[in-house]
């Protein structure tokens, strides 16, 4: 018998270190004191989308939305909501931060602007019935019985789905390519090897809706011809493994994975593989020489994956977000979902809000949003009180860029039109305590340290770039550092083999044009002008006697 009320403990990574699990057993024992169980239920849920110090919970029918610290919260919230049906003011959050109402607002779009993240914090992720009674696999069983598997890549390709891992390449395209080619095996790859600092979308994608992305696969190996799938995903995703696999087992055991799916004689096995944590291996053909057991790294292209993927068979590689955007448009048609967003961009974005923002954690807003609706309507604004100084779009390999840049919308155009990247979706807020020379020295560490050595290039121009914005740190920099490191970056987009490399005079030269300014001062100053970086006195010269 279904109970009045309905108590959801979002439960992900990063809740579950807060105390998520503790909270919600806590929940379920004082229901039980107060004779309340025959009412209320306590449940689990994937991410709401928004991080705050505490554990979100929702509690339904009224869908109010609580904060919880401590198990005086979860105490009070018992007894003033569950016992007495009064809410409990303190520890309440604003809705609309979990709702479509800001999105409605802001773009004048549907109600329908959760695509992506449409079951994420409402079904328990780890329950195939709850997945199924919102719709879930309806989409697989529409294009078993009723298309072709033409159909399928025609629907894609008219949607203008784009792919959402940050190259923006037509996703029906790919698929269509891959169908097209003859081979007697053909693979759908996700790629779940989330490495760039600061996203972190895709693990809460799959922890929030794991039968989502299965159901997706099976789609595409339907569509372009593939009988088996691997998602890959990064091995500290713990997480995400978990209910990927459980996802997984369940769906063989409904007959949505294996022989014969839903009696269409459709043959279809997905299996996980774990990454090692090298940020390399999110590269699609390194991706796919990891999962064939050798050193991620990357291949020569052409051929390209449709033509030669893994085990040099045609294969369909994309991420999660891309993938879970599919049920949707087999559901709802091409039109709708090009109802959202803008023309060359259609559909919506899931954006990791981070740094010193308000309200960080993943919100999925229209492509076109712009930096300032992100930063100020969904992020709740600059954290403390302080003034923004920049913000960094699109991942650590994205654009530095200041506060003059808050009214440019994010799609796939702004690059070329704004040269604001989108990229991953990475809104990194950095405030007026931040230092530019230190923020872009910890990202070139970052590539340093994930370059993975095969090219001269990457290899050695990162370990330079390092080098340089070291000395710059240290009160040791020289005003044609500036330049040098410009035409390092220059040399390495001609130059380097892969996207690692090619993308390092994106961050690099954004930064050194916006806040030119401040490294200056850096070089110029015999003191450090932030109080981040430490000067060094220069070293005394050895005398020989
Ligand atoms: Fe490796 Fe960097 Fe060269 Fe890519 S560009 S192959 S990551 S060394």
């Amino acid at each position: 018998m279904p109970k009045s009320n309905v108590v959801l403990v979002s439960v992900d990574s990063n809740s579950i270190l807060k105390g998520a699990r503790y909270f919600k057993n806590l929940f379920r024992q004082l229901v039980d004191e107060y004779n309340l169980s025959s009412f209320v239920d306590v449940l689990e849920t994937g991410s709401f989308g928004v991080y705050r110090d505490g554990v979100i919970v929702a509690i339904y029918p009224e869908e109010v939305y609580y904060e919880v610290k401590n198990p005086d919260d979860v105490k009070k919230i018992v007894e003033e909501h569950l016992l007495k049906g009064r809410r409990a003011k303190e520890l309440e959050l604003d809705s609309t931060l979990f709702t479509d109402k800001i999105s409605v607002e802001a773009k004048k779009v549907s109600e329908e602007t959760r695509v992506v993240l449409r079951n994420a914090g409402v079904i328990d992720p780890t329950n195939i019935d709850e997945y199924i009674a919102r719709d879930g696999y309806m989409a697989l069983a529409k294009v078993l019985n009723e298309m072709k598997p033409v159909e399928v890549v025609e629907i894609v390709k008219e949607s203008g789905l784009r792919g959402r891992g940050g190259a923006g390449f037509p996703t029906g395209l790919k698929w269509e390519f891959t169908m097209k080619t003859e081979a007697d095996q053909k693979y759908v790859i996700c790629n779940a090897d989330e490495g760039e600092p600061g996203t972190f979308k895709d693990r809460l994608i799959m922890e929030g809706d794991p039968h989502a992305l299965v159901e997706a696969m099976t789609i595409a190996g339907y569509a372009v011809g593939a009988t088996k799938g691997y998602i890959y995903i990064r091995g500290e995703y713990y997480g995400s493994v978990q209910n990927i696999q459980k996802a997984i087992e369940d769906a063989y055991e409904y007959g949505l994975l294996g022989e014969n799916i839903l009696g269409s004689g459709f043959t279809f096995h997905l299996a996980v593989r774990l990454g090692a944590g090298a940020y390399i291996c999110g590269e699609e053909t390194a991706l796919m020489e990891s999962i064939e057991g050798k050193a991620g790294r990357p291949r020569l292209k052409p051929p390209y994956p449709p033509v030669s993927g893994l085990y040099s068979k045609p294969t369909v590689i994309n991420n999660v977000e891309t993938f879970v955007n599919v049920p949707q448009i087999i559901l709802k048609g091409a039109d709708w979902f090009k109802s959202i967003g803008t023309e060359n961009s259609p559909g919506t974005k899931v954006f990791s809000l981070c740094g010193n923002i308000v309200n960080r954690g993943i919100i999925e807003a229209p492509m076109g949003t712009t930096i300032r609706d992100l930063v100020y309507k969904y992020g709740g604004g600059i954290a403390n009180g302080k003034e923004l100084k920049m913000i960094q779009t699109g991942g650590t390999a994205g654009t530095f860029v200041g506060p003059d840049k808050l009214d440019t919308p994010l799609d796939f155009d702004s690059m070329k039109n704004y040269g604001v990247s989108l990229g991953s979706g990475v809104i990194l807020v950095i405030d007026e305590d931040n230092c530019a020379v230190d923020v872009l020295k910890k990202a070139m560490e970052f590539f340093e340290h994930e370059s993975c050595g095969k090219c001269t290039p990457c290899r050695e121009g990162t370990k330079m770039l390092v080098r340089m914005l070291d000395e710059i740190s240290k009160g040791r920099g020289k005003e044609e550092y500036i330049d040098a490191m410009k035409n390092i970056a220059s040399t390495m987009l001609d130059s380097s083999f892969c996207g690692l490399g090619q993308s390092i005079p994106i961050p690099l030269n954004s930064m050194l044009d916006n806040f030119k300014e401040e490294f200056l001062a850096h070089i110029n100053a015999k003191e450090s002008p932030c109080g981040i970086c430490k000067f060094e006195k220069p070293k005394k010269k050895l005398v020989r006697r």
